[in-house]
């Protein structure tokens, strides 16, 4: 049957209706069933071997455009709506956002299971079906408020399957539902993203905003990603829910190790599960214990067999972030896997003596990572200045002992998504220009470089970098009630707020610009600085700087000497769906966090290959960009990440003393406590901020402040050459092909899965 066909028959059943007269969201429902209808005719993927991706974090947008496109029918569906008076980007509006994810390393999940899929290789992703996943965000007094983010309809992608499993808590018990997102590659066959719920989930336990009651684990273990950990009973959650997920994971890959006929003493040769960050790292010992109690191995066995099994992705060093449980949490939450725990740090402790690489420490905490090191055979970076980093310094103890198991896997993102379906302006140019051959080998991009001194090729990409930020100009309106013209230098900054991000230095940047507006320096052009990003909510200081940029927003934007100049955005609830429409309107990617810190950062990428060019530090992917285009394609500052890691070595960065010698710096912080702000802002709020710029700073804003504004004055001057900035745009698309997840899943493949396809 062909798609016309399927259409139409959906929206009768559905609807009876014919396709003109239904509305765009019943239009979104009938392609829905159109597309499942399609994935659940596709081939599934198979092979002899099979990787689990296992992730609290899914963070995988909206699917209708991503699944037509792979499906191959984006074309035809959409002259067929248009055919009928329908429009398939209203359609695509009507779809809600699945909030399964927080940040990079959730859209990372995303990316890779796209690839895996594309590139036929076998592959389902593990994680949880949250309810109300990452809370949606709210500005409200110029402050972020959290509600519930409540994205599952009726009808969605989710499908519901009869496995069910039993997960334990030690003498408490709960049953799991497991339900199915499929996963089409691009033209190829369909892998299964598997999201565990929670059978006796009660959504009415959440009252006002994102509370609700932490202990009653029966009801509320798949309501939220992420619960507010700043308590106890936080903690216990997060472990509960992390159990939760692994324990269905390992139940999972057993049973269907068994249904294909597979020998569990030869597990590796047909399994290999990555483990995203250490979130899911209780699938060693789980599997461990169920290997030992339920199938006849013994421990040695076991440990032997699961080791091979299971590889580590490492994404940070920032050590707040590597999860080190207190041992009695864990007695209390999984009681059943503490002997395992126990007994696979006393192996350690025999081989190793050395106390950093030891998993239970001298305060009692288990330390997660060092469990995915000790037991599982790879442990991959995601960028090489990241993989540098964990072999020099964070890791460097491990890396003694395992050289062999350390590895880097430069991350990547999906072409699919981020070029073909949220630029299809571009794609079509590049198609028209350089052939299709990108579409499937992304390398095919360079051809591009043929064309740098093509005016006709420049001024196209500049044209359709100017219809973008036409369409931007029209949604931000629509939605935040903001006009930008789209002649100002658009200059963006979305992603996770975090002081190591440093978006309180861009901040510090609009003050020092609005000030120099006023005392009567105009910029060449208009300039509008738009930010988009949401805070953990027990994160303090990243609420704090959210407030300033919207205290900054009102300031600017209201001052008439200044708002024609320059203008300040932060866009509400910040999501893959906003991602997609403000990365190829950019100009100027903001990629400015502290070197050392980032481990990769996946926007760069994706403003790369829109055509934007970066402004940023010797950090993450951002080093590697700088590699592939030059000195002359990107805009990099700020000190080194030697110079960063000597300074907390030694504990001898003292921000007061550049607050004290810099007077341009010491204007820009002293206005967040100036009249102007605290009139339009909170007193407690901008007063935390300044304390913690002027006497703490943890993660350097200060120290890079002066080389940031010099730089960015830079930047914004050589926009001017307009004809040089074009061809700076061009080779940044050129080279951006490295970068596609891909190449990253290739090399997964290749050096760690092996899946001999
Ligand atoms: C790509 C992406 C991120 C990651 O951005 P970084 O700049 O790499 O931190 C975060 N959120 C969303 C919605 C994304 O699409």
């Amino acid at each position: 049957m062909n798609v016309e066909a399927k259409i139409t028959g959906w929206a009768n059943q559905l609807y009876q209706k014919q396709i003109e007269d239904c509305s765009d969201k019943e239009l979104y429902y009938v392609l829905l069933n159109v597309c499942k209808e399609m994935m659940a005719d596709k081939k599934a993927i198979t092979g002899e071997k099979k990787v689990y991706y296992i992730s609290a974090e899914f963070l995988i947008g909206k699917l209708l455009s991503n699944n037509l496109l792979n499906l191959g029918v984006y074309d035809e569906v959409q002259k067929l709506l248009a055919s009928k008076g329908k429009a398939l980007s209203a359609v695509e509006e009507a779809e809600p956002e699945p909030s399964l994810g927080n940040g990079g390393l959730g859209r990372l999940a995303a990316c890779f299971l796209d690839s895996i899929a594309t590139l036929g290789l076998p592959g389902d992703g593990v994680g949880l079906n949250y309810h109300f996943g990452l809370f949606k965000q709210v500005f409200d007094d110029k402050l972020q408020k959290a509600e519930k983010n409540d994205w599952i309809e009726k009808q969605s992608w989710l499908t519901k399957t009869d496995v069910t499993y039993e997960v334990a808590f030690g003498e408490r018990k709960v049953t799991s539902r497991m339900y199915d997102i499929d996963v089409v590659g691009y033209e190829n066959g369909v892998n299964k993203l598997h999201l565990f719920d929670l059978e006796t989930v009660d959504e009415s336990l959440v009252k006002d905003g994102i509370s609700f009651d932490k202990e009653a684990i029966e009801k509320n273990l798949t309501l939220f990603l992420y619960p507010d950990d700043s308590d106890e009973a936080g903690n216990m959650l997060r472990i509960y829910q992390q159990y939760f997920m692994v324990s269905n994971a390992a139940q999972l890959i057993l049973a269907e190790m068994k249904q294909k006929g597979y020998d569990l003493h030869k597990l590796p040769e047909h399994a290999v599960i990555q483990i995203n960050d250490t979130h899911p790292t209780m699938v060693i010992p789980e599997l461990i214990r169920i290997l030992t109690e339920q199938e006849g191995f013994s421990m040695a066995e076991a440990i032997d067999v699961v080791s091979n099994t299971c590889a580590y992705t490492n994404h940070t060093i920032l050590s707040e972030a590597l999860e080190k449980w207190p041992l009695k949490y864990l007695e209390a939450a999984v009681p059943q896997l503490i002997p395992i725990i126990k007994a696979l740090d006393v192996r350690i402790r025999k081989m190793y003596p050395d106390p950093k690489v030891q998993i239970i420490d001298e305060e009692k905490r288990v330390h997660m990572a060092h469990i995915d090191i000790h037991y599982g055979f790879s442990v991959n970076g995601v960028a090489a200045i990241h993989t540098d980093i964990l072999k020099e310094t964070e890791l460097h103890h491990f890396y003694k002992i395992y050289p062999y198991k350390f590895n880097n896997k430069t991350n990547g993102i999906t072409f699919r998504r981020w070029l073909l379906s949220c630029n299809r302006e571009l794609t079509e140019l590049l198609s028209n220009t350089i052939g299709d051959g990108f579409k499937k080998d992304a390398a095919e991009l360079e051809k591009l470089l043929a064309y740098r001194e093509d005016k006709a090729v420049l001024d196209a990409i500049s044209a359709i970098k100017w219809k973008k930020k036409k369409e931007l100009v029209a949604y931000i309106a629509e939605h935040e009630g903001i006009e930008l013209d789209p002649h100002a230098i658009f200059d963006i900054q979305i992603k996770r707020m975090h002081e190591y991000k440093r978006q309180q230095m861009n901040a510090l940047y609009i003050i020092h610009k609005y000030l120099e507006i006023k005392s009567g320096r105009k910029p060449a052009r208009p300039i509008a600085f738009i930010f988009g990003a949401k805070a953990a909510p027990a994160y303090v200081i990243a609420q704090d700087i959210i407030h300033l940029l919207l205290v900054l927003q009102e300031i600017v934007n209201n001052d008439p000497d200044v708002s024609p100049f320059m203008k300040v955005l932060m866009v509400e609830n910040y999501n893959v769906t906003y991602a997609e429409k403000l990365i190829p309107a950019c100009d100027i990617s903001e990629q400015i966090s502290l070197a050392s810190k980032e481990a990769s950062g996946t926007g760069n990428m994706k403003f790369m290959l829109n055509g934007a060019v970066t402004l940023g530090t010797s950090d993450g992917a951002n080093v590697e960009i700088h590699e592939l285009v030059g000195d002359d394609n990107i805009y990099i500052f700020g000190q080194k990440k030697d110079v960063v890691i000597d300074h907390y070595a030694k504990g001898d960065y003292v921000s007061a003393e550049y607050y004290a010698k810099s007077p341009v710096i010491k204007e820009a912080v002293d206005f967040i406590i100036g009249e102007q702000a605290l009139a339009a802002g909170h007193s407690e709020n901008l007063h935390r901020l300044h304390n913690e710029l002027v006497n703490k700073d943890w993660f350097m804003t200060l120290l890079d402040m002066e080389d940031y504004i010099t730089v960015k004055d830079k930047m914004f001057a050589d926009f001017e050459d307009r004809e040089n900035w074009k061809k700076m745009s061009l080779t940044n698309i050129a080279k951006a092909g490295f970068f596609s997840s891909d190449r990253t899943i290739e090399q997964y493949n290749e050096d760690i899965w092996k899946l001999n396809v």
